[in-house]
């Protein structure tokens, strides 16, 4: 946490989207948590992706103090990279990105499955209300913004150079890149969370030029997060239900934003959950039996080849 001075005045859930609204931060997360990965080279190994930018990635989660850098047995020059409390908080987040991956993209049936220990139950989660219990849909909340919110959250800090998209399977996030992998397509995504949909009150939220809001709506329609109509000044973009379902990985990167900046000042980004009139404290649920999941209650288990094969072929 040494450089948190330094980026004190960056919204807290700006970083949160700049640091985790990434595929290869998030493949590098896969993989710590489903095959255990703790060094370099098997990074490298898993996800093809450039040593330099690699390296670039570990470094800013390690200042980010999601992974902490432990000297290896026997060579106190290498290190291996463990995940900490609050790398671990992250597995939410992971779940509901592969849940949508699962459930919303074409190759989503090739991901691994969600298996819950206790009662067998394979597939994804549902989002529930930690506060009361109930099952969460963005229909039953409330996103509340503070004055100046917006603007702070898309001004200021540094811009990552995108990684190299590489042709791995597991590389595949770009569908939900498209919603987080930036902090405008982020902040659009989310008015549309929050129930907005004009064009003019678009405009108006994000004080962006007609023609660069255009195109990142655009962008978003191309990506069927989004769907448009009507004309003009009353031309309309509505989610779409895939668009819908990022919900969960919203509230979760909102909530993580939190853990990891206890000291910020208040993000002014609320969601309130409208059944219990708490703000929501995202869970999540096994739909086979019904019980809030903790991170080590689950496990990911891969397809079996038949499966895949049979999937491919269909
Ligand atoms: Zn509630
Ligand atoms: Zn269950």
């Amino acid at each position: 946490m040494s450089e948190q001075g330094a980026e004190s005045a960056l919204h807290p859930v700006a970083a949160t989207f700049d640091l985790l609204g990434d595929r290869l931060t998030l493949t590098i997360l896969r993989h710590a948590f489903v095959n255990h990965t703790r060094r370099f080279n098997q990074w490298i190994e898993r996800t093809g992706a450039p040593p330099a930018v690699l390296t670039a990635r570990l470094a800013a989660l390690v200042d980010a103090g999601v992974f902490v850098r432990v000297p290896q047995a026997g060579a106190p020059d290498r290190f291996d990279y463990r995940l900490t409390d609050l790398g671990l908080a992250t597995w939410e987040i992971l779940v509901s990105v592969w849940g949508w991956q699962r459930e919303w993209t074409a190759e989503g049936a090739l991901h691994p499955d969600l298996v819950h220990g206790a009662c067998g139950h394979r597939g994804p989660p549902v989002l529930m209300c930690r506060g009361c219990g109930r099952t969460v849909t963005p229909r039953d909340t409330e996103v509340e913004l503070g004055d100046d919110a917006l603007w702070r959250f898309t001004s200021g800090g540094r811009r990552r150079a995108r990684a190299p998209v590489s042709d791995r399977a597991d590389m595949r996030f770009d569908e939900v890149m498209a919603a987080i992998g930036d902090r405008w397509s982020a902040t659009v995504t989310g008015l549309a969370l929050a129930g907005m949909r004009r064009f003019t009150a678009f405009r108006t939220a994000m004080n962006m030029s007609p023609t660069t809001l255009t195109e990142r709506l655009s962008r978003l329609c191309d990506a069927e997060i989004l769907c448009r109509s009507g004309e003009g000044a009353g031309r309309e973009y509505r989610l779409t239900p895939r668009g819908r379902a990022l919900f969960g990985i919203f509230a979760f990167l909102l909530a993580w934003s939190e853990l990891a900046h206890p000291e910020a000042p208040e993000s002014g980004l609320l969601i309130r959950h409208r059944k219990c009139g708490a703000p929501l404290r995202p869970a999540l649920r096994c739909r086979g039996c019904d019980t809030h999941l903790a991170r080590t209650d689950v496990r990911f288990e891969p397809l079996s080849h038949t499966v895949i094969d049979r999937l491919r072929s269909s």
